[in-house]
């Protein structure tokens, strides 16, 4: 198995690259994700800061993360997939969505985080702690 990943947005524009973090991988429920993703929660892959690379083009959104701190939502300005999420918090590391991978069969969820979030109708998503 290597650790190396590869993906993209939906119209082609952005691609990233970037070698899996040993760090869980997990369900968001929050608000952002919902809002951002259009979804009832979103599917996070952590990948390592060092030799990430992403298209230039990718745009960055800044908001303010559960954790107070700053947190940047990466995406395509061109058909607007979501692709990135980063803080300041954990800067060792960026997220990728998980659907964003050229090989989605690579994310497993370990666990879901803002759990408390979650409308009723996605409840049944939510990965139980253990
Ligand atoms: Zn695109
Ligand atoms: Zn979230």
């Amino acid at each position: 198995m290597t650790n190396r990943v590869t993906g993209g947005c939906k119209c082609g524009l952005v691609r990233y690259q970037g070698t899996r973090l040993d760090a869980p991988m997990f369900r968001c429920h929050c608000r952002d994700c919902q809002r951002l993703t259009g979804a009832g929660h979103a599917e996070m892959m952590p990948l390592s800061i060092k030799g990430f690379s992403i298209g230039a083009d990718c745009k960055s959104f800044k908001m303010t993360g559960g954790s107070g701190q700053p947190t940047f939502s990466g995406f395509c300005p061109n058909c607007g997939s979501q692709l990135t999420r980063n803080s300041a918090r954990m800067s060792d590391r960026i997220y990728v969505h998980a659907a964003s991978l050229d090989d989605p069969g690579l994310y497993r969820p370990d666990k879901s985080i803002y759990a408390d979030a979650a409308p009723d109708w996605d409840r049944a998503a939510i990965i139980a702690s253990d």
